[in-house]
């Protein structure tokens, strides 16, 4: 049965619909979004399927005619659009809050972050240009351009409903791309209201189209059977990734895959302890652990393993666990029952095979859980291998350099790693030694508001890059022109 939901004040302008061709387009289907806070509905959202799907690739390759032919105006409206978020940023970081628990302090941070990618390919935008080649005959003139690759189809998580989406549609619509974007069924709402303020922006019809869709495999079906589509850009689980990279095989899309990682820290005994733990805390407890480049994994010098664990614990026992909403909250609730399930299951595999508690372990009511530390962590552990997306760290200890590099390149994923050491020399083995995309030397947020930065990972963690101009050459193609003069 349908719940009906009470419209919270947050929500009342946030719009339900699908936004297709400029337009809101109310459906006869529609799913509910819920709060990971109580559970309770928020609000009932379009579902689309196949036929909105199709229309939307029809608008998308209209508007791509003239929307790549100006720089400029692109660079104008992106900006426009920035300067809208940043004037609706209270209203969107509660949305957040409310359809997937992070808190909104981290909301706001999650805002200024993706609006500082949409800024940085404002500038971007006017830049793109082409180079000379050189030509060993005297009457040849080689030129590059840099072209847009076309009609884009982005499907985001629900982890970071606002920065994965900026990540994509800015580079892609500052290259001159139209982008299609399916958001996660558990945060619609924040990506359906970028999009109206990409409409108040002037965003021609069908340059930012965002559909919503309960079912996403026949939902994303249209998207890979046409040739025409040229981009698929995904942030999102591995298998997943996976399946998406086999089916754009078929027309040879472009593809960047942004996918699951299980990042290890190495806090190394010449580590100030101090400055490792606070970072730590952020490495590993943003968004309550649901991070793709969270700490998944401690491995800490066996002469420093006690007092490492023990100052830890005491950090992560004083976080402030609570509602969202509230500014003081550190850790949200987790997103679904699923993740909550995972997140409970590892943590009694780790117990099971001998792990002890420093803090946490419990479950709290509904879908929160308490910042856990667990120290002893045996081998074979199933959070030392799978993603635990939760508030909970695991602590092995080891003797060598090369048994924290082993250790920690024991894995399918290589997209974030952290390293303690105050020994230069040391920093710089172990960084080139590590298979890992993204790395923090006593740094645990390597890659917070730097849109300038490379942002992806090696392995199983995905294919391609976001962020700088490597993020926007995901979205441009070559075209080698020879002159005769
Ligand atoms: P998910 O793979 O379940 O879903 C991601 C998106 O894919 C959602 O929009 C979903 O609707 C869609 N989807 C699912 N099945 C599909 C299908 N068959 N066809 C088309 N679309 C489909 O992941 P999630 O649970 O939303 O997000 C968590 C995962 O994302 C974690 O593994 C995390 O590490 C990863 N992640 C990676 C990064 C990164 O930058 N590398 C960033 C954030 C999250």
């Amino acid at each position: 049965m349908t719940q009906t939901p009470t419209v919270r004040p947050e929500l009342a302008d946030v719009p339900t619909g699908a936004f297709i061709a400029g337009q809101w387009r109310a459906l006869p289907r529609t799913f509910t979004v819920d709060t990971p806070h109580d559970g309770s509905a928020l609000a009932q959202v379009a579902d689309c399927g196949p036929q909105e799907a199709v229309d939307a690739i029809e608008a998308a390759l209209v508007a791509f005619d003239t929307w790549k032919l100006d720089n400029f105006k692109r660079a104008e409206i992106l900006s426009r659009w920035a300067d809208l978020i940043d004037e609706h940023a209270p209203q969107m970081a509660r949305v957040m809050a409310l359809e997937m628990g992070k808190p909104v302090t981290e909301a706001h941070g999650e805002i200024g972050g993706g609006n500082g990618y949409i800024r940085f390919y404002v500038d971007a935008a006017r830049q793109i240009a082409g180079e000379r080649v050189p030509s060993r005959f005297a009457h040849k003139r080689g030129l590059t351009r840099s072209e847009p690759l076309g009609v884009v189809y982005a499907v985001t998580p629900w982890n970071f409903p606002m920065s994965m989406i900026a990540r994509k549609a800015a580079p892609a619509l500052a290259a001159g791309c139209t982008v299609i974007l399916k958001p996660a069924e558990q945060s619609p709402l924040t990506a359906l209201l970028l999009a109206e303020l990409w409409r108040q922006a002037g965003g021609p019809a069908g340059t930012l189209q965002v559909l919503a869709a309960s079912d996403p495999a026949s939902f994303s079906k249209p998207f890979f059977d046409d040739i025409r589509v040229r981009k698929i850009a995904f942030t999102g689980s591995t298998d997943v990734g996976r399946l998406l990279y086999a089916q754009a095989a078929t027309t040879l899309k472009r593809v960047s895959l942004e996918l699951g990682g299980h990042a290890p820290t190495i806090v190394f005994a010449d580590a100030d302890i101090e400055l490792a733990v606070r970072e730590s805390i952020v490495s590993k407890f943003r968004n309550a652990g649901q991070t793709c480049i969270s700490s998944n994994r401690f491995y800490v010098h066996e002469s420093i393993a006690e007092q490492f664990a023990d100052a830890f614990a005491l950090a992560a026992s004083k976080l402030k666990v609570g509602d969202p909403l509230d500014p003081a909250t550190e850790i949200g609730p987790l997103v679904d029952d699923q993740g909550h399930a995972k997140v409970s299951a590892h943590v009694a595999d780790a117990v099971e095979r001998g792990a002890a508690f420093q803090t946490g372990g419990q479950t709290l009511t509904g879908r929160y859980f308490a910042p856990t530390v667990l120290s002893g962590v045996q081998p074979g552990t199933l959070m030392l291998r799978e993603e635990t997306f939760g508030p909970v760290a695991p602590i092995v200890s080891f003797s060598s350099d090369e048994e924290a590099v082993r250790l920690a390149n024991d894995s399918e994923y290589g997209l974030a790693a952290y390293v303690f050491t105050r020994d230069l020399s040391r920093a710089f083995r172990v960084t080139e030694a590590l298979e890992y995309g993204i790395i923090g030397v006593n740094d645990g947020g390597p890659v917070g508001a730097a849109a300038q930065a490379p942002f992806g990972g090696f392995k199983n963690s995905g294919v391609g890059r976001e962020g700088g101009h490597w993020g926007l050459d995901e979205y441009l193609q070559v075209k080698y022109v020879s002159f005769g003069v």
